[in-house]
């Protein structure tokens, strides 16, 4: 205790202090000018005191992988990431990034309903595309600004000029880089000059300060880039030491999926990123981590760990030999709020028919049951694997019913009430939205697939990454599929602390803070941050560990769960005793050096 009483912006004190290095003690934690600086045994004359005692202080969780960089605009506040105790996420993800923007972009998704309703489609948009000028006059009628910056550099300067509640580690996305070159015309392979305009894009991005750049295998444009382009333009990192975020190729293009239409293993995805980290020497994280093969047979425990560890074998090799290689995983497996049951099935016949009353009414046809049914095996609308009838012998077994006009039917799967019944999945779902049209539902993978996750998130490299964008807790989309925010939005880290710290056996409270905050720091080069130590930035999150709670049905929940009482950003109250502030400290950590 020193005898001066050194001046302190806030003091924690009596908190069990988990800090990511040493293990777990009790002491207090003294912030000054955004930083810690003192831990354990702290004395000093405080602006602010926060009385811990009952609560866990761990560093500020560290999400591996976000979309919220292109919603930070609309979300300054960053409610759904901060009230689950996310302090920093490392977004433009997938491909997708808020710049460098050209003449054609993807419209950001809180203009989906605009955009649908300028011009309506059954199955898909047209094109993912639209000119900036159509976004902006959008944006400037509905939210009175529009769009202003161009690069990445000019997008850093108007988040912080508006302020954010959370700190953004900024991606470059080659799926935005590779629009700005090619415009609409991007359905076909690069030409020597047009990967030259990309490298120069990136090379810019990385210079303005970006620490790395994402791919979206899987998605338009960059599921039409050849390997070859993209490991080229990953090569440009190097001499960056930037890292290389792929979303990696497990589906490839997500259309006209018809019945008996195979589908590479997944497995073939994860070695392709790894060979062009391999040939590049470009470190590399690969995004959201899921199995990598696909089973037939009725999924058992064994064979969910026996998949769990073919997946990561080539992951096993690359870091054995040497290379830089780590890897987030969802807390909420593949869960998907529908929200409706009707939702995804149905989506383009919702479209023509305007409400699900009607699509109710047309589903006692038995000649329209037929058609929906002949529309599912054409694969025109895409689907999920999961949830896929064309593609998945147990896709009834993955979609769950949460609420139905008969209470009977809800926290059953679609499979359990087929069978209850005694009749087909496809007539099953049909007669259950004929007799309840706004009944509700979820899907995920639910087939053993515990025994996968597990194994990905034990592995010494795996990380937490929640794959979702930051928003308040309000939003729906107003047109068909109606779709609300995936779970991880607002509860992933209390469902991976709850599943696995406190209700589980597979972690220790100081190992979930590696996977939440301090090796997604470490593996993404941030600085300073995701252990709390003398030095450190401030960004703290006290936890009620026993109070931690999800609050409503976790599926379909908008709610901010309960028992994250206080997170600091930067040294700055964010969230106080369980309410938000109002406080944007966040701060874009650009690349150093
Ligand atoms: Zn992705």
């Amino acid at each position: 205790m020193g005898s001066m009483a050194e001046e302190l912006d806030v003091l924690i004190e009596n908190a069990k202090i988990v800090d990511g290095i040493k293990g777990t003690f009790t002491g207090s934690i003294g912030i000054r000018e955004a930083r810690v600086v003192g831990v354990g045994e702290v004395s000093g004359d405080p602006g602010t005191t926060i009385d811990a005692t009952g609560l866990v202080a761990m560093p500020g969780f560290v999400d591996s992988h976000s979309h919220a960089d292109w919603s930070f605009p609309w979300y300054p506040r960053c409610e759904s990431a901060v009230m689950q105790g996310c302090t920093t996420v490392v977004a433009g993800q997938c491909g997708g990034s808020p710049g460098p923007l050209g003449e054609f972009i993807r419209p950001p998704r809180v203009l989906v309903d605009e955009v649908y309703e300028r011009s309506p489609f059954l199955y898909h948009p047209p094109s993912p595309l639209l000119p900036i000028g159509t976004v902006n006059d959008l944006l400037e009628e509905k939210y009175g600004w529009f769009i202003s910056w161009r690069t990445m550099g000019e997008y850093f300067e108007f988040v912080e000029g508006k302020g954010i509640s959370i700190n953004y580690a900024p991606l470059v996305g080659h799926g935005t880089v590779r629009y700005n070159v090619m415009g609409e015309d991007y359905k076909r392979p690069s030409t020597g000059e047009e990967r030259d305009a990309m490298k120069g894009l990136i090379r810019q991005a990385m210079e303005e300060g970006c620490i790395g750049m994402s791919a979206g295998l899987d998605y338009d444009p960059d599921v039409f880039a050849e390997k070859s382009e993209i490991d080229e333009c990953v090569g440009v990192l190097k001499d960056f030491g930037g890292i290389y975020a792929p979303h990696w190729r497990r589906t490839g293009r997500r259309r006209e999926i018809r019945i008996g239409t195979g589908y590479a293993e997944p497995q073939e995805g994860i070695v392709e990123v790894l060979d062009t980290s391999r040939k590049t020497g470009v470190r590399m994280n690969i995004a959201h981590l899921a199995p990598g093969y696909h089973t037939i047979p009725p999924m058992t425990p064994n064979i969910g760990r026996a998949i769990g560890k073919a997946t990561l074998a080539p992951i096993d090799e690359a870091l054995e030999e040497g290379m830089e290689v780590s890897f987030d995983v969802i807390p909420w497996e593949c869960w998907e709020p529908l929200p409706y049951l009707c939702s995804v099935h149905f989506t383009q016949w919702l479209r023509l028919l305007g409400s699900r009353e009607r699509l109710a009414e047309w589903l006692r046809v038995e000649e329209f049951r037929k058609r929906a049914w002949e529309e599912i095996e054409s694969g025109r609308l895409f689907q999920r694997v999961v949830i896929n009838p064309c593609l998945n012998a147990h896709w009834a077994e993955n979609l769950k019913i949460l609420k139905h006009g008969n209470g009977d039917n809800e926290d059953k799967t679609l499979a359990e009430v087929a069978e209850k019944l005694d009749k087909d999945p496809w007539e099953t779902l049909c007669d259950l939205i004929v007799e309840d049209p706004d009944s509700r539902g979820a899907h995920t993978d639910y087939r053993g697939i515990e025994e996968q996750m597990k194994a990905f998130f034990e592995h010494p490299v795996g990380t937490v990454g929640l794959d979702v964008s930051v928003i308040d807790g309000k939003w729906q989309q107003r047109n068909p599929p109606y779709s609300i925010p995936l779970p991880d939005t607002y509860s992933g880290y209390p469902k991976f602390l709850n599943r696995y710290v406190r209700d589980g056996d597979l972690f220790t409270l100081e190992e979930a803070v590696q996977k939440c905050a301090a090796l997604p720091a470490k593996f993404h080069g941030i600085e300073d941050r995701g252990v709390i130590r003398t030095g450190a930035y401030a960004d703290i999150v006290l936890v009620d560990l026993p109070g931690l709670k999800i609050v409503g049905k976790p599926e379909e929940s908008n709610d901010y769960p309960e028992g994250i009482r206080y997170v600091l950003v930067n040294g700055t109250v964010v969230v106080e005793d369980g309410e938000h502030t109002g406080a944007r400290p966040g701060k874009v950590l650009t690349r150093k050096g």
